[in-house]
């Protein structure tokens, strides 16, 4: 019978994971009664750098429950990087892995559903989520803002799955060889290829602690980014041009009117607009060089994406 490993990332979530043990335990269990799944799954939970008695929680509950393992990095890395050195680690002792946050919004009881759809064999099943009621209205727009551009820009991503899915053995191990350093699980995943299915779900309320991407975080990262890579100025020169392009239209009825209601300077009109067009479209052809510059400066750094202090089991 095949191993599950559950992925857990985990933040600052001491509120929240003592009812993770015990609700993602049961589910495990029941899904070991059903034989779906070998008696040797088990939870796998990352500590992304916690300050808070995380780390703790999880060496405890390790001691009690064999079904809990455990994996520390050595500083916060964000949820990306803490899930793929999880997944990394998951999938050389397991032969499938499902991974999910650790507050539990994803609803559980599609493990089941998932388990079956990789038994017909799909590699990968991506959770799904039906509606979004249960966010603000604020997440829920910027986050299918977020989609709709990553769609349009090109990456296929499956719109509203975010990190909840199943992975075979195999797709990880394919999925390890992406060590870019730009990385987005949701972009990577589906380049994986192999069958994959969807489960769909509704999202629930966080129960316990609260969302570890709050506005003031978000923003806080952005600035971090922009100082400390260097690479998003560049973004500011594009957005200059595409500006300066739009106004250049207004220049062009300016001068228009200029040209019909006012004395003018002959040429000064196409001058004018010229000036602000090709300067428009110079700025964005230096932004969007600028952009790739800065992907291969990214690139090049080959930075180690994670590392692990401790490994429990
Ligand atoms: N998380 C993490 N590292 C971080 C931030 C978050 O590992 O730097 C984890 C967090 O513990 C949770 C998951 O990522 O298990 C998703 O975070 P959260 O629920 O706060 O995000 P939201 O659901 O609000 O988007
Ligand atoms: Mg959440």
């Amino acid at each position: 019978m095949d191993i599950l490993s559950i992925v857990v990332p985990c933040y600052n979530e001491e509120e929240m994971l003592p009812i993770t043990f015990e609700s993602l335990g049961a589910k495990l269990k029941d899904l070991i009664d059903k034989k779906k799944i070998s008696p040797d799954s088990f939870m796998l939970f990352v500590d992304d750098g916690s300050k808070d008695k995380t780390w703790e929680l999880i060496e405890e509950e390790n001691k009690k429950n064999p079904m809990v393992r455990g994996l520390k990095l050595a500083g916060n890395v964000g949820h990306q990087f803490a899930l793929t050195a999880g997944l990394i680690c998951a999938k050389d002792i397991s032969d499938i892995s499902i991974s999910i946050d650790a507050d539990l919004q994803d609803d559980i009881e599609v493990f089941d559903q998932m388990v079956d759809l990789y038994h017909e064999g799909n590699d990968i099943v991506y959770g799904v989520r039906n509606k979004r009621k249960t966010d603000t209205f604020f997440k829920r727009f910027t986050a299918q803002s977020f989609y709709k551009v990553m769609n349009f820009c090109g990456a296929k991503t499956i719109y509203n799955h975010a990190d909840f899915r199943l992975m075979s053995k195999r797709s990880l191990e394919q999925f390890s060889q992406y060590s870019e350093e730009n990385l987005f699980l949701r972009g990577i995943v589906p380049l994986i290829g192999y069958k994959t299915a969807c489960v769909y779900y509704d999202r629930k309320v966080r129960v316990a602690g609260e969302s570890k991407y709050p506005l003031k975080k978000m923003l806080a990262l952005a600035i971090e980014g922009i100082t400390s890579f260097s690479v998003k100025p560049i973004r500011f020169i594009m957005l200059l041009g595409f500006i300066s392009v739009i106004l250049s239209f207004a220049a062009f009825v300016y001068a228009l009117v200029s040209y019909f209601v006012f004395t003018v300077e002959p040429g000064w009109t196409s001058l004018i607009v010229s000036i602000w067009f090709l300067g428009g479209v110079q700025l964005i052809s230096v932004g969007l060089i600028g952009e790739y510059i800065g992907k291969i400066y990214m690139e090049v750094k080959r930075r180690p994406r994670y590392n692990v202090e401790k490994y429990i089991s």
